[in-house]
């Protein structure tokens, strides 16, 4: 059994950080429908990203503040990952996804001035990150139903980034290598802020 059920509180010496292989993984489908023990770890997880949003629970359990978190992250072998997060309009999302698949994209792409951070990296990254415009996800959500999301902006970038956590893919490989702040040529992109 795994320990994260609906009791534990995650804290950041859970979270794996880079270097470990896990995090470079293409991590394994999970079981349709799903297991309790897989929706408890879900649940934990979502409820971790709530915590590290809410400053007196995060000073209290010394937590950095995320808006996403995938399995491999806490040492899971399995597609799936939570967010919790207010996207540019104000309106609040909250995931529990598994086995998600981008079925379809823009051709448009954004990027967060600011680049990108993860609880995986206790390092600052400067750099562009080119993400998506928007995209289209296919997922099994936490009642065990599939569901298609249209995300786009801040909300498609934090799908991005988890997704490509369950493929092995850290933010900064979408870096330019020669030049951290060159954006892709030929293509519309935009900064979200
Ligand atoms: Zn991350």
């Amino acid at each position: 059994m795994s320990k994260f059920n609906e009791e534990y509180i995650i804290t950041m010496k859970d979270i794996v950080r880079e270097g470990d292989p896990i995090l470079r993984q293409v991590t394994e489908d999970v079981s349709v429908p799903p297991t309790s023990e897989d929706l408890d770890t879900l649940k934990c997880m979502l409820q971790f990203l709530k915590n590290s949003q809410n400053p007196e629970i995060a000073a209290k359990y010394k937590l950095r503040s995320g808006v996403g978190l995938s399995a491999n992250q806490i040492g899971i072998n399995k597609k799936m990952f939570a967010a919790y997060f207010h996207d540019e309009k104000g309106n609040l999302h909250e995931y529990g996804l598994m086995n998600p698949k981008i079925i379809s994209h823009s051709v448009s792409m954004i990027y967060i001035t600011n680049g990108e951070g993860c609880l995986s990296v206790d390092r600052d990254v400067p750099g562009y990150v080119p993400r998506y415009e928007r995209i289209k996800v296919k997922a099994i959500d936490m009642t065990g139903k599939e569901v298609s999301l249209k995300l786009s902006g801040f909300a498609a970038i934090v799908a991005q980034h988890e997704i490509d956590h369950l493929n092995g893919i850290m933010f900064y490989d979408h870096i330019n290598k020669q030049n951290p702040f060159k954006l892709p040529e030929n293509v519309e992109i935009n900064s979200l802020f």
